[in-house]
């Protein structure tokens, strides 16, 4: 889950962090009596969409007066931002951050992951700043600073200054890098984030360490015990077929192609697509059914999939072990009368009552092909699919 740069900023004020004065804006109404009692000229008219790259695209403005400060956010609100990270159909900036303008002297960058290789949160530092860092990566690592946390220490003094000489900052910003650093560990871990970004950490004029930019995501897996952060989830700009299959438990992600999948077992749904993928097929979606799938939920996850229009074929991979291929086969046998399109469905049922199911799909008279090989409903699914396009 991520939330707005605002609220990401609300979050690192708390843990004592160098964040500039700022207010959000979400409607018309009162802007200039707002930016009337906010006493910092010049300011950053900021757009909040859940997206980086805003800087090169209009997202981020500067304003001398109140009328032009009003100006650009009344433009800003509900303004579309299309960049390489959101694709073409964009993402609409929902609210305007109002901040007051830091004269900026160095921009450095500064984030912390968990970096799954050695199973440890790790900072991320490189005095080159304010620009992609992934772009950096691939023209130059030895620009970025990599830092290793141990979760039973926590930043550790030596770390400093490791970043300190790697980065060729001055031995004089030991302290203030030291409580930015702490902060944002300590923010991380409380709040279960999955990563934190500051890009850019700027150093101003007066030679203080600013949180300019932050971007924070959390732990999906963790949010049932972070309720404050899951308050500020937002629906909006979700893919809606993804937030109808989290409702009714299913892992479900969107993607391109045209073979709809339903399978269960996040393993068994990964091999399904290599080998879709093998025989030349093309998937519309990841989806898997869970071990405590039901009738209700085997339904909704055929109807989440055949919800996208390009849907027209759809293979069923179910290896019955907790889930019992009857209870598949009569949630199938339910399901088809109720569908709005006429797919072709194929069905891979193998494990606990196979048998059961495959005579439950015979009788039920309906127009599925069953099989219990995997190859044999591959190239079937996949023929289905090049034949209906
Ligand atoms: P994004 O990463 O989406 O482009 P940022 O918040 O990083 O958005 O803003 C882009 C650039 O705008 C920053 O690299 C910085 O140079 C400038 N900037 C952002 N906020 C401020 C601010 N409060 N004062 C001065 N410059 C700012
Ligand atoms: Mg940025």
């Amino acid at each position: 889950m991520y939330i707005h740069e605002y609220q990401a900023k609300t979050i690192l004020y708390k843990f004592g962090l160098p964040i500039p004065k700022g207010f959000v804006v979400k409607t018309k109404n009162n802007i200039e009596s707002k930016l009337k009692n906010f006493k910092h000229m010049p300011l950053v008219v900021k757009a909040q969409a859940y997206t980086g790259g805003r800087g090169k695209c209009g997202g981020v403005l500067i304003a001398k007066t109140v009328s032009d400060a009003r100006k650009k956010i009344e433009s800003m609100l509900g303004m579309k931002i299309v960049n390489a990270q959101t694709g073409s159909e964009g993402k609409t900036t929902w609210a305007v951050y109002v901040e007051q303008a830091i004269s900026i002297k160095k921009e450095f960058y500064l984030s912390i992951i968990i970096d799954r290789a050695i199973a440890k949160p790790t900072i991320i530092f490189s005095a080159a700043g304010g620009i992609n860092i992934e772009e950096l990566a691939k023209k130059d690592m030895g620009q970025i600073i990599k830092i290793p946390i141990d979760i039973t220490t926590g930043p550790m003094d030596f770390q400093i200054r490791q970043i300190i000489f790697g980065a060729k900052l001055n031995m004089a910003c030991f302290k203030e890098l030291k409580h930015i650093i702490i902060g944002i560990y300590n923010a991380f871990i409380t709040n279960d984030a999955s990563q934190i970004e500051i890009n850019p950490l700027a150093l101003d004029m007066q030679n203080n360490l600013v949180i300019l930019d932050a971007k924070m995501t959390f732990d999906d897996n963790a949010l049932y015990r972070q309720p404050n952060i899951t308050k500020l989830y937002s629906a909006k700009d979700s893919i809606p077929s993804e937030v109808e299959a989290a409702k009714n438990d299913l892992s479900f992600i969107k993607m391109d192609g045209n073979i709809g999948c339903v399978v269960n077992g996040a393993g068994l749904a990964m091999a399904t697509m290599d080998i879709i993928m093998q025989h030349g097929g093309s998937l519309a979606n990841f989806l898997d059914i869970g071990g405590t799938a039901n009738v209700e939920s085997i339904s909704k996850a055929i109807k989440i999939v055949l919800d996208n229009h390009k849907v027209k074929t759809i293979l069923i991979n179910i290896f019955a072990g907790i889930v019992k291929a009857d209870m598949v086969a009569d949630s199938i046998i339910s399901t088809i009368p109720t569908l709005k399109t006429k797919p072709n469905i194929i069905i891979r049922l193998l494990g606990t009552n196979s048998e059961y199911a495959k005579q439950k799909l015979q009788e039920a008279n309906i127009n599925v092909f069953f099989t219990s090989n995997i190859e044999e409903a591959v190239q079937k699914a996949v023929a289905n699919a090049k034949q209906t396009g």
